[in-house]
């Protein structure tokens, strides 16, 4: 699975980092991102939630 992030999209208001934080982080950037090339398996249930809950839609899913 690979996941990115539309910047226009995103309000950074931190529900993706706080679920996932090896997937997704606040850092030098007024938007979230994706600090992972691949979703590690195991956290791969954790970022389908994180898309569903993101209140803006801005998770995209790249690749299944
Ligand atoms: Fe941005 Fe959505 Fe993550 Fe909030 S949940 S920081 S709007 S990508």
């Amino acid at each position: 699975m690979k996941v990115r992030i539309d910047e226009d999209l995103c309000t950074a208001c931190g529900v993706c980092t706080d679920l996932v934080p090896d997937v997704f982080a606040l850092e030098d950037e007024p938007w979230a991102e994706v600090i992972v090339e691949t979703v590690p398996e195991g956290l791969e249930d954790d970022v389908q939630e994180a898309v569903e809950e993101c209140p803006t839609e801005a998770i995209i899913i790249v690749e299944e």
